[in-house]
């Protein structure tokens, strides 16, 4: 996705941040809306339905067991009429209370008629009920109840009443189900919503996630390239182009940093100062390219001869070269020394000019001493200049080395 490319890190985050946001608000909005309407439903079940049957069972059962028994208990003197009278009371209470409940919750226009008409009915078996009770009450007549018509009274009654429960249970089982239609309903609308937002949030999360990753490589690539630039750039800026040897400026930087560490541990230190003899007349007779072509040479024999890591070779300038050793005693040093001249020589680079040898040679003024506190970086360096230069006057093609004392 271009558009998520383009974005800054910051900017991805935040992006990534709303959609999850928004995706779960989406899936607790409809998860909400869908838990009301089955709330709806299981209220109108429970109220419309369930609580209702219960009410008018309440009835059927004041009916039958608190009247018809009872009353038929007394009238053959099994029970005391005075007590069946208090239960005829109560029984009538409880049908009041119950039937005023159940006419009172919502019913449809086409239920009132029929409710209506019940009320009626119910109403005229209470007044039925209150005579007999006043009859238990008097405990007179109550042989002469007759059965038959209480039987025929509660039995309308009955129909009446269960006529409603049967329509009230038509009814639950209905809300019922519809009830449990939308709570399939909702089950699968929520599972194919969750799906497509996680889904959704999944695979937007991980475009961002492989354009966060791309632009942490493509920020790893630009810095490694910045850092190899930075490098080549310091590199050029310390080396020589003709012959890739460190340039003088290198020089000025390493010379102080290693007479100083030498200094610290009282190190053994050598310098050399090398000078090309008769280079000049190299390049009247052979030109100024050839007489380039030399110096790379003179250079590829120096690094030759110093391999180790801690030898520092130098282009000091023109046809003049700077060696600088750490940690060799001044034996070993003229012998390092002796080894560039021989293998310069050998190296056998004709050269007619000379008047030393047949070939290219090299002079080489040569310091060697152990660096303590009075040492003086410009001192090695005046000295090594000084013995380059009484080796030229004794005959070039040779290294001359101080005797140790600087100063
Ligand atoms: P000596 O033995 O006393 O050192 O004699 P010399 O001729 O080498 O002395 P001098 O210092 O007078 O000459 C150095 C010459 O080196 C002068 C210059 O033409 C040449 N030279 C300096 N730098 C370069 C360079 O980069 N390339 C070439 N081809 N020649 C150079
Ligand atoms: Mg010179
Ligand atoms: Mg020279």
């Amino acid at each position: 996705m271009k558009f998520i490319d383009a974005l800054r890190l910051k900017s991805k985050l935040l992006f990534l941040f709303i959609l999850i946001t928004l995706g779960l608000s989406f899936i607790g909005i409809v998860g909400t809306l869908n838990i009301t309407s089955m709330k709806k439903n299981l209220d109108s079940l429970y109220f419309g339905s369930f609580v209702t049957v219960l009410e008018l069972d309440e009835i059927l059962d004041a009916y039958h067991i608190h009247l018809q028994t009872n009353i038929y208990l007394a009238k053959n003197n099994i029970m005391n009429s005075r007590q069946t009278a208090a239960t005829i009371k109560q029984a009538i209470k409880k049908i009041d209370k119950n039937w005023n409940s159940y006419k009172n919750q919502y019913k449809s226009n086409d239920e009132i008629p029929y409710i209506n008409y019940a009320t009626k009915e119910i109403e005229k078996s209470k007044k039925y009920l209150q005579k007999l009770e006043q009859i238990c009450l008097e405990g007179k007549e109550v042989n002469k109840i007759s059965i038959k018509t209480l039987t025929s009274e509660i039995t309308h009654i009955d129909e009446i009443v269960s006529k409603l429960r049967a329509y009230e249970i038509d009814s639950a089982q209905f809300q019922r189900k519809e009830l449990l239609d939308t709570y399939y309903e909702t089950k699968i609308k929520l599972g194919i919503i969750l799906f497509f937002v996680i889904g959704g949030v999944l695979l937007i999360s991980f475009i961002v996630f492989k354009s966060i990753q791309k632009d942490q490589s493509d920020l790893e690539v630009a810095s490694r390239k910045l850092k190899e630039a930075n490098r080549k750039l310091e590199n050029a800026s310390y080396t020589d182009s003709l012959t890739n040897l460190h340039n003088r400026r290198y020089f000025n930087l390493v010379f102080e940093r290693e007479v100083k560490r030498a200094k610290r541990v009282k190190n053994q230190i050598t310098f050399m100062m090398l000078d090309v003899d008769y280079f000049k007349q190299y390049n009247d007779t052979y030109g100024h390219i050839e007489g380039d072509k030399a110096l790379k040479e003179v250079a590829r024999v120096l690094k030759s001869v110093l391999k180790r890591p801690s030898d520092f070779v130098f282009r000091l300038g023109g046809e003049e070269f700077g060696v600088l050793i750490t940690d060799v005693d001044a034996q070993d040093s003229a012998t390092l020394a002796q080894k560039i001249c021989t293998e310069m020589e050998e190296s056998k680079i004709p050269h007619s000019g000379s008047k030393v040898s047949d070939y290219l040679t090299l002079s080489i003024g040569l310091v060697s001493c152990i660096a303590d506190e009075a040492l003086n970086e410009e001192d090695i360096i005046k000295q090594a200049d000084k013995k380059l230069y009484e080796a030229k006057e004794s005959g070039r093609n040779r290294y001359i080395m101080s005797n140790g004392v600087i100063g």
